[in-house]
């Protein structure tokens, strides 16, 4: 393996643990980052310390299903992360990864400290692929129908505005709660639905049968532009090295940033950067929604 690829022991997540669970351009800059450094590498074995990040399988099915497979390709599916293996017996197999909401990934080298919160580990030659998840609702396992009932990619060609509105078409609930429904479009969570209709100036309250063609218009551009700027900052962010954690010698992830800062989230009572007026927070089906009451209509 040329050294070019090894990388050092900085950890990949992209999220700071005091905002929110990853969603789309956090997992596809990882993706990214990742990629050079496992596809064409064998997967020596996987051990895995927490068995409630296992599903549906069990441990011991696989890494029997994967030991010794070689890691053929990275991709994403929504928020998953998709190894794509070729087992020992040469047919193909698909790891899936979702971080759930604190889920990370860290390298280090073989014989080096594990991290406390490790869920699993991924060994390869000199170095191991470290998963941490400190509350547990990240997963691991064998691609099954996991990814059947997910929406369209809002990135790829085929998602146009015409895509949105037949996916939005007839409900009656608020048009924020509908951006993060998974079956609806993908990969879209709390953080970008509130950007994307901040810069789209629609209210995330209004309920989605209600909206114009010229506004999903808008909606179906500023969620394109919302999440194409977000995976550039991320990708930007892991030039500098492991943004926002890093590992010190002891093994205590720190920070070395502070969060990015959005136009509305996270950003209650700080001026509007549109027309000043204050940003708002209103909680919306138990998750907290920012948004400015004067541009967004
Ligand atoms: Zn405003």
């Amino acid at each position: 393996m040329p050294a070019t690829n090894v990388l050092d022991t900085k950890s990949f997540c992209f999220v700071d643990l005091r905002q929110a669970m990853p969603e789309l351009p956090e997992i596809e800059a990882l993706r990214q980052r990742l990629a050079p450094s496992v596809v064409g590498r064998e997967l020596l074995s996987i051990t895995i310390l927490k068995s409630r990040l296992i599903r549906p399988r069990i441990a011991s099915d696989l890494n029997a299903a994967l030991e010794k497979a070689l890691i053929v390709g990275l991709d994403r599916r929504a928020k998953y992360l998709l190894f794509t293996l070729v087992d020992r017996q040469s047919r193909p197999q698909t790891l899936l990864l979702h971080l759930g909401m604190t889920g990370r990934l860290s390298w280090i080298a073989n014989g080096d400290f594990i991290p406390k919160q490790t869920g699993a580990l991924f060994f390869f030659e000199s170095q191991s692929l470290v998963f941490e998840d400190v509350r547990q609702f990240g997963r691991i396992g064998i691609c099954g129908a996991e990814l059947d009932e997910l929406g369209p990619e809002p990135l790829e060609a085929a998602f146009t505005s015409e895509v949105l509105q037949t996916r939005l078409a007839g409900s009656g609930q608020s048009i924020k709660t509908l951006l993060m429904d998974q079956t609806r479009v993908v990969g879209i969570g709390n953080i970008y639905a509130s950007e994307s209709l901040f810069l789209a100036r629609i209210s995330p309250f209004r309920p989605a049968k209600f909206l114009q063609s010229g506004e999903i218009n808008r909606l179906h551009a500023s969620i394109r532009d919302t999440l194409i700027s977000a995976i550039d900052r991320n990708l930007r962010a892991t030039e500098l090295g492991g943004f926002p954690f890093y590992y010190s010698p002891n093994g205590k992830a720190k920070s070395v940033e502070s969060p990015p800062e959005f136009n509305v989230y996270g950003a209650t009572g700080r001026p509007c950067l549109s027309c000043g007026t204050l940003i708002q927070k209103r909680i919306q089906l138990g998750r907290s929604t920012f948004f400015c009451s004067a541009c967004q209509v």
